[in-house]
């Protein structure tokens, strides 16, 4: 199968550029993380499912994939928190990591290769911050911040291309911090207060004690676990300014190296129009959606129903479409894997699937069509399964190709436990037997039919009804 191009669009260069790792064969990725001071909300998980998409997606193109997410572990929030609650830092963050780890399991979001800690690498970061005073582009306030100067270093603003928006340097922002030289220089390093004490967020440095910044925390992990120059830099869109603009210039000026060579960047997910975010109080979590009985493979068919690089807005209906959708893919899964044999059509059918996969997703990551690719060869097959047929090297084709769009996508629902599925079970044949009692057959013959198509064989008896699966 002839392997097209991989294209994918690149922030700093706003265009859609050919991509490949550096070295040919891994690609080194650095995806930010959460901040876990509360649950990640269906927004955050949208930009974790498109680096997902991401990254399964390379090894398509035949690329290992070396992913770094860092967990953001200390900052004012998690102060706030602590410090209102009488607790350290650690007694907050610790319960919202593992609940992340918990949902990002039930999205299917697969493990990065590492995901360090903020706090865990502050000799790192107090290492970055000095070779930056050394290289003169940082300096140090009374109180033993440390600031990063940003008209020392000529390349500030090329992500968000800031210039061009005419926000350069402190043009109209309130001179109102006076510890800076700039109002729009960034802390890299800030003085202790009596609650970073007080909760445990406060280190020894060369400054005295204090604590890191957001932004040096990403730079310093990214260099120490992917190189001073790596492959590609992801995260949502709303990071792009400061975030991600003071990433490139701490690492930058210091090492005289590119830091990243390309830089990706998600569109938010809406709840009815707006921005979903913690502050507008419009958020919902995936412990509210499992709540509701909806799958982890329900939301990743609506999150890749929209290009990464669209908004996509949460509407009353949009799960419902899409676990109907995820079903779909559920039962053709499993009728697959049952067939016997199928018709030679099928074999091409599997093979243009493919080849049209691979275009859409390789095409600066182009989900809803490599989506429609799949439904169509599901409607396809499921013809041709129809049709009978006795070529078994044409079912073989096609369960390879549904393999490889599966292995990204990963839409097929988890088949119910025993005992969810035992509970609807009994439930229903209350049902049945309440119908059978006021005589209404038809009634009663509808649930039968409804427990055929789940695949439950019901048998009546003395003793009352008894089921299995069939
Ligand atoms: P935070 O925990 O706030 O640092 O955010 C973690 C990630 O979620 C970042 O990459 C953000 O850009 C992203 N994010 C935040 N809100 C949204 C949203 N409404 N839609 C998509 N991504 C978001
Ligand atoms: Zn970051």
């Amino acid at each position: 199968m002839p392997m097209p191009e991989f294209r994918l669009y690149n922030t700093l260069t706003r265009r859609v550029e050919s991509f490949a790792p550096a070295d040919g064969h891994t690609v080194r990725m650095y995806t930010c993380g959460p901040t876990v001071y509360n649950p990640a909300h269906l927004g955050n998980f949208r930009t974790f499912l498109f680096e997902d998409l991401l990254r399964r997606t390379f090894r398509l193109v035949g690329w290992q994939v070396e992913q770094v997410m860092n967990l953001t572990d200390v900052d004012d929030k998690i102060i706030r928190k602590a410090a209102a609650n009488g607790e350290n830092i650690l007694q907050v963050t610790e319960p919202f990591t593992a609940l992340f780890h918990q949902d990002r399991r039930y999205l299917r979001i697969e493990d990065a290769e590492i995901y360090p800690k903020a706090t865990e690498h502050i000799p790192e970061m107090i290492a970055l911050v000095e070779r930056l005073v050394a290289n003169d582009v940082a300096y140090v306030a009374e109180d033993g911040s440390v600031y990063f100067a940003i008209d020392r270093f000529a390349d500030y603003g090329k992500l968000s291309q800031l210039d061009k928006r005419e926000v350069k340097a402190g043009a109209r922002v309130a001179q109102d911090e006076y510890a800076k030289e700039n109002a729009q220089d960034f802390a890299l390093w800030k003085s202790a207060k009596p609650e970073d004490e007080a909760t445990g967020a406060a280190w020894d440095s060369p400054w005295g004690r204090g604590r890191p910044g957001w932004h040096l925390e990403c730079s310093a992990m990214a260099m120490k676990y992917l190189g001073e120059t790596f492959d590609l830099h992801a995260g949502g869109i709303d990071l792009i300014f400061p975030h991600h603009e003071d990433e490139i210039a701490q690492s930058e000026a210091a090492t005289g190296k590119q830091f990243a060579r390309c830089w990706c960047h998600g569109e938010f997910l809406l709840t009815d129009g707006t921005k979903m975010a913690k502050r507008v109080g419009n958020v919902t979590n995936v412990v509210g959606m499992r709540e509701q009985g909806i799958s982890g493979t329900a939301y990743r068919h609506f999150v890749f129903s929209a290009h990464y690089r669209k908004q996509l807005n949460l509407g009353e209906e949009s799960l419902d479409q899409s676990r109907a959708a995820v079903n779909r893919v559920g039962a053709f899964a499993r009728r697959l894997a049952e067939a016997t044999a199928a018709t030679p059509v099928l074999a091409e059918a599997a093979t243009r699937a493919e080849q049209l996969f691979l275009d859409a997703l390789f095409d600066d990551l182009n989900a809803p069509e490599a989506m429609a690719v799949l439904f169509t060869f599901i409607t396809e097959a499921n013809r041709e399964l129809d049709a009978g047929g006795t070529d078994t090297a044409a079912l073989e084709r096609a369960r390879a190709a549904f393999r490889l769009m599966d292995g990204v996508l990963d839409l097929v629902p988890e088949q119910e436990t025993d005992a969810e599925l035992g509970a609807w079970v009994e439930g229903r044949l209350i049902a049945r037997r309440e119908a059978r009692e006021r005589r209404d057959f038809a009634a009663a013959d509808a649930v039968r039919e409804e427990l055929t198509a789940r695949g439950i064989l019901i048998e009546d008896g003395p003793s009352g009804t008894r089921w299995r699966r069939g």
